[in-house]
């Protein structure tokens, strides 16, 4: 069947937010395909389904009310698409979806490709999914050829949301849990929350190994706040203590996507820059005139970076006085 499906994740009456980026990518790919946009959903929220259907042409709902477990919505899930026959599946790279869809994908006989950053179709309808491997030395295309269907996981962040549809059909589907279930759910309690203020921000100031000191950061975050912005980091900067990991912006991080990026003392390692190069303008600021960030830079400061934060300072609070000796330092 010419469907696109995309697995509708939720939470206490929520969608992830990584859905908005199925769907946008789902529908890319849909019309690529000449084919419709479908979303599973596990949801007993009738709103979640309503919500869909102004996204997607279907919107299959699974009737079950169990809590959630791999086990049950895996068997669920793998029934759906041999009913229906999806071409392509996707799901996000969550901890659910990471744990989720290996499952279908195993019950399916068919294969996965893990954490996508970007993915296209041959001519012949062949999914080819790009992926850093290799530590992110290689830029990998997988696809999967002889068995269907196409299912892959997406990186969080890495896809741009969608337009909305013209408003889809509410497909009921009865599904009749197994009588013997394997993992029983004694109780749940929520994990901390998944989503981090770097994936959703529209600005996001990044300081590298470059900023050189735990009291520079400092500075840096003050800018950002000045700024408004979310604070991120490169793996150095992390790895030195200087902020928290959730800060990590790349391949083993976050991936954002803001529209202003503005990278102070990072070098532009490829395992950084699958996280930030889909940013619309990317400032950087290297004292290296031949640092390779200066390669996707919208604009390049040449320079020194705890002097381009007191200047930024000094512009963004010209009423704070700004004490250049004893502001930030170097170790
Ligand atoms: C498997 C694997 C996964 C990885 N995943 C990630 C990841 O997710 N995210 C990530 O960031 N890294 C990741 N890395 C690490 C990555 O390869 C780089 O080592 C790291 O990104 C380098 O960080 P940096 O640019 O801050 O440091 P460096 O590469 O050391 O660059 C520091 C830069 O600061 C400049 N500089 C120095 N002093 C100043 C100054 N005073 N003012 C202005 N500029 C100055 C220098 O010219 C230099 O360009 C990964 C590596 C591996 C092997």
């Amino acid at each position: 069947m010419k469907e696109v499906w995309v697995y509708a994740e939720s939470e206490g009456g929520r969608l992830h937010p990584v859905v908005s980026e199925l769907l946008g990518e789902g529908r890319r790919l849909a019309e690529r395909i000449g084919g419709s946009l479908g979303a599973v959903l596990a949801s007993s929220h009738a709103s979640l389904a309503e919500e869909l259907a102004l996204w997607a042409d279907r919107v299959y709902v699974i009737q079950d009310q169990s809590p959630y477990t791999d086990e049950w919505q895996g068997q669920a899930l793998a029934r759906l698409i041999e009913a229906y026959q999806p071409g392509i599946v996707l799901f996000g790279g969550t901890r659910r979806g990471k744990s989720l869809a290996p499952r279908v994908a195993a019950r399916l006989r068919t294969g996965l490709i893990a954490d996508c950053t970007s993915l296209r179709l041959d001519d012949g309808g062949l999914l080819l999914a790009e992926l850093p491997t290799f530590g992110g030395r290689l830029l990998t295309t997988i696809a999967c050829p002889g068995h269907r269907p196409q299912m892959a996981t997406l990186a969080p962040g890495a896809f741009a949301p969608g337009p909305k549809g013209s408003g889809g059909e509410i497909i009921n589907c009865p599904w009749a849990a197994p009588e013997v279930r394997a993992v029983e759910v004694v109780a749940q309690e929520p994990l901390p929350e998944e989503d981090r203020p770097l994936m959703g921000a529209e600005i996001v100031i990044a300081g590298g190994r470059g900023i050189g000191s735990r009291a520079n950061f400092a500075l840096l975050e003050e800018v950002a706040s000045l700024l408004g912005a979310a604070v991120g980091a490169s793996r150095a900067a992390v790895d030195a203590g200087w902020v928290e990991p959730e800060g990590l912006i790349g391949q083993t991080g976050v991936i954002v996507r803001p529209r202003l990026y503005i990278a102070c003392g990072i070098s532009g390692a490829t395992q950084h820059v699958v996280g930030m190069q889909r940013s619309e303008v990317i400032v950087a600021v290297n004292k290296d005139p031949k640092a390779p960030i200066f390669d996707l830079a919208t604009y390049g400061v040449v320079g020194d970076c705890r002097q381009f934060l007191l200047e930024l300072k000094r512009h963004l609070a010209p009423s704070r006085p700004v004490d250049e000796e004893n502001e930030g330092e170097n170790d």
